[in-house]
């Protein structure tokens, strides 16, 4: 038996479409042997063709390192939306209540968070993280004032923090 062009052809053929060793040595008949069929594959370099189990286990790896790179890292939204607490008017604003003020004070909608404020603060705890992060000096005086036009004393500690 010879390895005509012919048959070297169909062998790749064959074993491009993924035939056993043994099917392949049935359709090239004449006598060929499945271990001819290895050897002649192997001598054409066929032989790294993939079992399907193994294909089967590359896909899986593939699909699994490839997931991380299709789902990029979502991006951390820095700004918070605003918090406006319970939006109680200044006349309804009582001790314990939350003092971090929204709007303009000249206007009617201007109004208090009005949750219930740290022990020792004038803010709830989303406003204290808030008043401490603020940096702007307008903003800082802002604060103050409103916490002086409610009545309150003061806080010296939250000066203190935010100076
Ligand atoms: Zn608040």
């Amino acid at each position: 038996m010879s390895w005509s062009d012919d048959r070297v052809a169909l062998l790749k053929r064959l074993w491009g479409e993924g035939k056993t060793a043994a099917e392949i040595a049935k359709q090239l008949g004449e006598g060929v042997t499945r271990n001819a069929v290895i050897g002649k594959a192997h001598r054409l370099k066929l032989s790294s063709r993939l079992s399907p189990i193994q294909q089967n286990v590359k896909t899986n790896k593939k699909v699994k390192s490839d997931n991380p790179a299709a789902t990029p890292p979502r991006r951390v939204v820095s700004k918070e939306p605003i918090f406006k607490g319970k939006e109680i008017k200044m006349e309804d604003l009582r001790d314990k209540m939350c003092r971090w003020p929204h709007g303009d004070p000249q206007n009617d909608d201007f109004t208090f968070c009005g949750c219930d404020s740290m022990e020792g603060l004038p803010y709830c705890e989303t406003h204290a993280r808030l008043a401490y992060q603020v940096t702007s000096r307008a903003r800082e005086l802002n604060a103050k004032d409103f916490v002086a036009d409610a009545g309150a004393p003061v806080d010296l500690e939250i000066k203190t923090a935010v100076s």
